[in-house]
């Protein structure tokens, strides 16, 4: 293999540019070409391309966002789409293709495999939802601004004893709730993968109350509740005084953590590897601190399952 494509897609995950920066130099460092495509799918179908060389990842691997920039795109999901998308890749003489992001842009990487092209994806999500691996790029730095977050508000709920719910990113899973809601010691949890009733969760609160609590945190995913909504019920159904909090997309910003950093250096490099090998139609994953190939079919065939004992150990602890 003579020449690949690097590209970020689908939500940007800080630690996207310390895995383009360790897919160019572990790439030159096989002596092989790497062309970098920017905004993902959407600029593969506009020809997007960019060579990558030592230089252009130069004094990034700190940077949150990707400087390959990210889209989303609709076209690519038809077959016209994937089929155009791999005329444009052969048209440079790309030879393998590299992808950094969620679960839709591995699928992404499973239609052009399927079409002929050798692909290998790395999980870049801060959502820490994807099937095969322990761990995705950019979960700890968001997991990270999210504590460091709850903690501030947790000092202003217990100056003036109120009780806070804080919404965190996560439409379709509750990894970074959970995470965060254990590692501040939140009163209450609430994630889309564990059923839950408002009459409980204010039963509970009424309970702190009764103990002298006034000032309770409350996580909830994105996709458990609107913050808002919950915010009023608990504040109308136990009296008190509920602000909430929105923490939004400042989760998805920032410097990454060093734990990412090294993440997405040596998934970025084993991505290469694999290529260079021979292997394909693979997502570099991190299994037992290890880093293995996963057929991209097995990662997209499922989803990765919320821990639910982590859940009640949080109950248990922040009782
Ligand atoms: P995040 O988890 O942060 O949302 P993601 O990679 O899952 O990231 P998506 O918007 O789901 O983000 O997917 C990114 C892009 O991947 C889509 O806009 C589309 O171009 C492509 N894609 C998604 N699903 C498919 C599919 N089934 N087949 C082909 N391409 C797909």
């Amino acid at each position: 293999m003579r020449r690949i494509a690097v590209m970020t897609s689908g939500g940007d995950a800080p630690g996207m540019n310390a895995a383009v920066r360790a897919v160019v130099r572990r790439a030159v460092a096989f002596g092989v070409e790497v062309i970098g495509i920017r905004r993902g799918f959407y600029g593969l179908l506009r020809e997007e391309f960019e060579p990558l060389g030592t230089e252009s990842v130069h004094d990034i691997i700190h940077r949150g966002g990707t400087i390959l920039l990210t889209a989303r795109c609709a076209e690519f999901l038809a077959p016209q789409g994937q089929a155009a998308g791999l005329a444009s890749l052969r048209g440079r003489g790309i030879e393998g293709l590299v992808c950094v992001g969620g679960d839709g842009s591995l699928r992404g990487c499973a239609a052009l495999e399927s079409l002929g092209l050798p692909v290998v994806g790395i999980p870049g999500t801060i959502d820490n939802d994807l099937a095969g691996t322990e761990a995705t790029i950019g979960f700890d730095t968001a997991l990270n601004t999210a504590v460091d977050a709850v903690d501030r508000v947790r000092d202003t709920a217990t100056a003036h004893e109120r009780t806070f719910v804080v919404e965190v990113m996560g439409r379709h899973s509750g990894f970074l709730a959970l995470a965060a809601g254990l590692a501040c010691g939140a009163e209450t949890i609430l994630v889309p993968e564990i059923p839950w009733n408002v009459d409980v969760v204010c039963r509970g609160l009424r309970r702190g109350l009764e103990r002298g609590l006034r000032q309770n945190i409350v996580i909830v995913a994105e996709g458990a509740a609107r913050a808002v909504d919950l915010g009023a019920q608990i504040e109308q159904a136990t009296g008190l005084e509920t602000r909430v909090t929105i923490l939004g997309h400042v989760q998805r910003g920032g410097s990454p953590t060093a734990v990412d950093r090294n993440l997405a250096s040596q998934l970025g490099a084993a991505a290469v590897e694999f290529l260079m090998e021979g292997h394909h139609g693979l997502m570099a994953a991190v299994q037992g601190n290890v880093q293995v190939g996963v057929p991209l079919r097995s990662v997209t065939a499922s989803r990765r399952h919320l821990d639910p004992s982590l859940h009640e150990l949080a109950r248990i602890l922040s009782a």
